[in-house]
């Protein structure tokens, strides 16, 4: 698969469509119109790659829908140079957008077949993250901390403890939180490590799991 001016096309299409649905961050637009997302798809998939809808990639799971990929990131404000930690690879998409915004991209996935094939399809788009890992979000990446974002595009059942740690006084965590359906929640540190939680609506994501499989 190449990316074509038809791929273009359909992108800026995209782009109108989460305008409408009230994406206002122009960078955050810029970036969806610029990552060719059809590549990040097994070629089954590209007829349906620029429409806003969920749509299974493997092992059960599923990329997230374009206009939640773009209310997380205009939620986490990223500015260039950013470290940014994301929970759940899966595609591989929401990192290159983070990477497209001019984040330093740290990563994890928990299912290796996702992880291998996310790595193997960024690569072949000349994306180059700080970090992917095979591994359990729960935990973050002590290694690698702080961050001054963190992101999760799995459903929460809590706030991770070790998250919150990871977080850089001044820095925004995006995480969805609940079982059948999830709130969008907004967490900052201030400059003291004091915690505020706002919340941003309601979204369905795949389970965030415990265990390695
Ligand atoms: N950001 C992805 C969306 C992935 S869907 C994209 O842009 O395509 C959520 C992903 O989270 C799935 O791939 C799932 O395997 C992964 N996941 C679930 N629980 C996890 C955990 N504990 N640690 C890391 N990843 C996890």
């Amino acid at each position: 698969m190449r990316d074509t001016p038809m791929h273009q096309g359909l992108r800026n299409k995209l782009v109108q469509e989460l305008q409408n649905k009230g994406i206002t961050d122009s960078k955050v637009l810029k970036a969806i119109a610029q990552i060719p997302r059809h590549l990040l798809l097994e070629s089954a998939f590209e007829p349906h790659a620029y429409q806003d809808k969920p749509f299974p990639i493997a092992a059960g799971q599923t990329i997230s829908q374009p206009y939640t990929v773009a209310f997380q990131t205009q939620l986490l404000e990223i500015h260039p140079g950013d470290k940014v930690l994301e929970i759940g690879t899966g595609s591989g998409y929401q990192a290159a957008i983070l990477h497209q915004l001019g984040a330093q991209v740290y990563t994890i996935e928990r299912i290796k077949e996702l992880y291998l094939k996310a790595k193997q399809h960024l690569e072949k788009l000349g994306i180059r993250l700080k970090y992917m890992g095979y591994g359990d979000g729960y935990k973050g990446l002590p290694l690698y901390q702080p961050f001054d974002k963190i992101i999760v595009t799995a459903a929460a059942p809590y706030v991770p403890d070790a998250l919150i740690e990871q977080l850089k006084n001044g820095g925004r965590m995006v995480i969805p939180v609940g079982e059948k359906v999830q709130e969008m929640l907004l967490i900052t540190k201030d400059l003291n490590g004091n915690i505020n939680e706002t919340k941003h609506g309601l979204f369905r994501f795949v389970p965030m799991l415990k265990n390695k499989d």
